[in-house]
């Protein structure tokens, strides 16, 4: 019986999820990324206080800010962990069906977390990934997919380091021999980048703007660089005390202004991470560099802010927004490598 089942299971479907605090990507062993959307669930609540899941992923994001009355915003993950399980079990069958898969024999899933996760927090994504569908969930460090997806010889005794800036938090580890050698992580990420552009618009503006328009403007004007990036855009928002509609024109280097301390915090991660390196790693570290994924990896002069604070080369890893999920990928295409790195 038990070799019958196995024989059902090698036919079965292995899939990775990147279950990011902003975007969950979908890799299928044989279809290669399935979906990319955004981890956004909206709720309608009904009369009889229960709450019905209306939209999910891109659907879901278009409606972020925009909602009210019955229909509410909720984002089932914070800073790389399940916050909302129900919102989760939604989101991964959601994600499930649009992989397509066979739905027999179910699917294993890989999943990854951030670095040191408690035991309950790696059973909360289990357990949703089993109600989900899945027939197991087994569990990866993301900073080992982050360095897999960048191209990084994790199995070499070459000491690597790499730098996952996500939306919730950013992660700086240094990896050997298919091992985690030292991780520093802090809560800022592309979401604490938004929020900081919010506050600072409120403060010297008295203007407020939802978080889809801080995003925007980040995307547009923010950089990691003082004074080399003169641009500005103009952005809506409702004046603090007549709350009238209102529309104001931002610079990048006030953008840089409210991204700075959030971006001091990553700098400061990536100082403890190097004095924690054993020095035989750290000169190689020195000699390849590091590489800086995620989405945040995107905000302009990021590269050159970390290279220069740090006195390392910092390059940034081919569609660093992808990175992850590429990375993830190739523990459901080599066995082997899964079994090294698998969370017991
Ligand atoms: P997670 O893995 O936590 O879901 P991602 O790696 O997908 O996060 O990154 C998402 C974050 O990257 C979002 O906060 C988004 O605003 C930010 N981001 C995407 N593109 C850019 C860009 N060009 N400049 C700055 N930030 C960006
Ligand atoms: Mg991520």
């Amino acid at each position: 019986m038990k070799f019958v089942r196995s024989f059902i299971e090698s036919f079965g479907s292995d899939i990775y999820i990147d279950l990011g605090t902003a975007n969950t990507l979908v890799m299928d062993r044989r279809k290669g990324l399935v979906a990319n959307e955004p981890s956004v669930v909206v709720y309608r609540h009904g009369t009889d206080g229960r709450r019905k899941v209306v939209a999910v992923g891109d659907a879901a994001k278009r409606k972020m800010g925009r909602t009210s009355g019955s229909l509410t915003t909720c984002l089932p993950l914070k800073d790389g962990v399940v916050a909302e399980i129900d919102a989760t079990e939604a989101m991964l069958k959601y994600f499930l069906a649009s992989a397509k898969s066979i739905r027999w024999p179910r699917p294993r899933l890989v999943i990854s977390l951030p670095y040191g996760v408690s035991d309950v927090e790696k059973r909360a994504v289990q357990d949703c990934g089993i109600s989900a569908g899945a027939r197991e969930v087994v569990l990866i460090e993301e900073p080992m997919a982050a360095a897999l997806g960048s191209g990084l010889p994790i199995e070499s005794s070459r000491g690597c380091m790499v730098i996952d800036i996500g939306g919730g938090t950013t992660e700086v580890a240094v990896i050997s021999l298919y091992g985690i050698v030292h991780c520093e992580a802090v809560r800022v990420g592309g979401y604490a980048f938004d929020e900081a552009i919010v506050e600072h618009i409120r403060r010297r503006h008295n203007l407020i703007i939802g978080q889809p328009s801080a995003e925007k403007l980040k995307i547009k004007l923010g950089t990691a660089l003082p004074g080399d990036y003169e641009t500005s855009a103009t952005v809506r928002g409702v004046d603090y005390v007549p709350g009238l509609p209102r529309e104001i024109t931002v610079t990048s280097h006030e953008i840089y202004e409210a991204l700075s301390g959030g971006i001091r915090q990553i700098v400061d991660a990536g100082k403890r991470t190097l004095e924690n390196t054993p020095p035989e790693l750290l000169s190689d570290i020195i000699e390849h560099g590091i590489v800086i994924a995620g989405g945040g990896a995107l905000l302009h002069g990021m590269a050159e802010c970390l290279s220069s604070h740090l006195g390392v080369p910092v390059r940034i890893a081919d569609n660093p927004l992808t990175a992850i999920a590429r990375g993830g990928a190739c523990t459901i295409q080599d066995s082997k490598l899964l079994s090294r790195i698998i969370l017991s």
